[in-house]
């Protein structure tokens, strides 16, 4: 019954650190978000003393009743909040879900066609630094030039050429509405598998305000922990004939024994995004993204493709001649936290780049709507605009420790 202050000072006054650091400053990482304290509390609970493999009902450990409630609800509840015939809620993160996703449906050596990591794509969408790109032959397609949007004529092309296994739809850093019906057209086109990664819009999708991948596709793949808003994690969903592959292919095929504290945590995550507060949630990521990209722009700053669907926009910095490195420093300095990321077709290397990626799921969580976008958008312009004045930083700094005063998240957690 030892507190954690008494047993591990270190920890704990990493963990008031962090939770002030969330608290005071101004979260743009698209793929961040910050979850509710009871999400919070199902992923701290006794759960995760307990060992589960297998699925519920049939597991190799005694005593599995009770998680077997929480893992039933979690699938039952992604089932629903998705309309999928199929989910399994056991994968460590996304990259496992993806990795699971991609054994059901492939044998080692076998082509994929995925976006290009450069145009937005993930690792796991065949890079070479990543087992996708070890174990598989990868194929990319990637962006038009003029709208800087995906190049499906290039994806069909490159389909036919290559005739992949399975054809791979999702980005971490896309601003647009992807066309799920164009990519089922190029895979069947080569008798190819769909597989969506749709961890990034997966909130936007629960609500209603991307276009669902699920009717679609063979395999969806999530994470629970973007604008879901739940814990860290993954999720795939699936037609049922996937269903018992998919389940083999995560236990025993790339993990052992379920986190079951993390799932639990899932199943609240999927209830609470169940809810009609969620929908409006949802809303006011997108409501927010556009406040913001308007901002930003007046600011003087060049929003790719032109601007945003979704939770995110990808800017380019060039016009205030910062490479993307330096901008996140800069903004870093002033209490504003991105990550630098590749343009559409940047000249930059990926660890300078020439722009930065911004989000508003982590700022719509606590509260904040489009006039407080316009605030954050001109703090962003501030920072940049006077990126060696380390003093005018700090002051920016210091203002918005005082802007987010108004926005509680854990501060009762705060000693
Ligand atoms: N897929 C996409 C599209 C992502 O953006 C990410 C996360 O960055 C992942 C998969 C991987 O998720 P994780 O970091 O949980 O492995």
């Amino acid at each position: 019954t030892r507190l954690l202050a008494e047993v591990d000072p270190e920890i704990a006054r990493a963990i008031q650190d962090e939770t002030r650091r969330q608290e005071e400053g101004l979260e743009l990482i698209a793929s961040e978000n910050f979850v509710s304290p009871a999400v919070l509390e199902a992923a701290g609970s006794v759960l995760t003393n307990k060992y589960a493999e297998g699925y519920p009902g049939k597991r190799y450990y005694g005593g599995c009743e009770v998680v077997d409630v929480a893992e039933s609800l979690a699938i039952s509840r992604a089932r629903e909040l998705f309309g999928a015939e199929y989910a399994n809620v056991q994968a460590h993160s996304g990259s496992q879900a993806n990795m699971g996703a991609y054994m059901a449906l492939m044998k080692p050596g076998d082509t994929l066609l995925a976006l290009d990591l450069n145009s937005g794509g993930h690792l796991t969408h065949g890079s070479a630094f990543n087992f996708s790109g070890k174990l598989y032959k990868a194929v990319h397609y990637g962006l038009t030039q003029d709208t800087e949007t995906i190049d499906y004529a290039q994806a069909a092309a490159l389909a036919k050429e290559h005739k992949p296994r399975v054809v791979v739809v999702g980005a971490s850093a896309y601003p647009r509405i992807i066309d799920f019906a164009k990519f089922r057209e190029i895979a069947d086109s080569v008798g190819a598998a769909l597989m969506v990664d749709m961890a990034h819009i997966a909130g936007l999708v629960a609500a209603g305000l991307h276009p669902s991948p699920v009717p679609l596709a063979d395999i969806v793949t999530s994470t629970t922990h973007k604008t879901l808003r739940g814990p860290r994690g993954g999720l795939v969903l699936s037609k049922e004939p996937y269903g018992k592959a998919l389940n083999s292919q995560i236990f025993p095929g790339i993990q052992g024994g379920p986190l079951m504290h993390v799932i639990a945590a899932k199943a609240v995550a999927f209830r609470e995004a169940l809810s009609p507060e969620f929908k409006a949630y949802q809303k006011q990521i997108v409501a927010n993204a556009q406040a913001l990209a308007e901002a930003l722009r007046k600011g003087g700053l060049r929003l790719c493709s032109g601007g945003t669907d979704n939770h995110l926009m990808l800017v380019d910095l060039r016009p205030k001649k910062l490479v993307g490195k330096v901008a996140e420093e800069v903004l870093g300095k002033a209490g504003i936290t991105v990550n630098k990321n590749m343009i559409p077709f940047d000249p930059e290397k990926p660890t300078v780049t020439s722009g930065v990626r911004i989000g508003t799921p982590a700022l719509t969580t606590r509260g904040m709507k489009e006039a407080e976008m316009a605030t954050v958008g001109a703090l962003v312009v501030e920072a940049l605009d006077n990126a060696s004045d380390e003093q005018r930083l700090a002051s920016i700094r210091g203002r918005i420790q005082e802007f987010t005063r108004s926005y509680p998240l854990y501060a009762s957690r705060l000693k």
